[in-house]
């Protein structure tokens, strides 16, 4: 009986010094979570976060209304209408995205021929109601603008594997 007991402390002994000895291995390492929000990890270029339509240096917007983000959006979360311009050319009168809908697939920046539509850095922007969640133009211009020094920055990124 002796025996036995001697053996399953010897047992539970060994148990206590592998588990402290791993518990000292992790305790002196570098922690790998973040004080999130304060602290934020690193993000590729590729990363694809809230949308955003962009303009020129200029201060126009880059959209022509050529609807190819629209027709290729397999959520059909895109809505654009379009007229010409006094001038001729072609601009939106309407561009929404039911972000309840979009499934971040990146198919309406892939498809756009001027780099107008694009999925930003920007991953908080979660709201309370849905209604928050219906962009129209004017908040996704506004993206664009608050967005633009990294969005474009990602772009040249990403451009050599494209
Ligand atoms: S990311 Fe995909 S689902 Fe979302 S709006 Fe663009 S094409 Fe549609
Ligand atoms: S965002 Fe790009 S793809 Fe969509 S309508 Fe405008 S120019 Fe065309």
């Amino acid at each position: 009986m002796s025996a036995v007991i001697r053996f399953v402390r010897s047992a539970f002994l060994l148990d206590f010094l592998g588990a402290f000895a791993l518990a000292m291995k992790y305790f002196f390492r570098p922690k790998p979570t973040l004080n999130y929000p304060f602290e934020k990890g690193p993000l590729s270029p590729r990363f694809r976060g809230q949308h955003a339509l962009r303009r020129y240096d200029s201060g126009e917007e880059r959209c022509i209304a050529c609807k190819l983000c629209e027709a290729i959006c397999p959520a059909q979360a895109i809505t654009i209408e379009a007229e010409p311009r006094e001038d001729g050319s072609r601009r939106t009168t309407r561009y929404d995205i039911d972000m309840t809908k979009c499934i971040y697939c990146g198919y309406c920046q892939e498809a756009c021929p001027v780099d107008a539509i694009v999925e930003g850095p920007n991953f908080e922007f979660a709201t309370e109601t849905r209604e928050e969640l219906f962009y129209d133009k004017a908040r996704l211009l506004d993206n664009g603008d608050r967005w633009e020094r990294e969005i474009a920055q990602n772009l040249k990124l990403d451009e050599p594997y494209r």
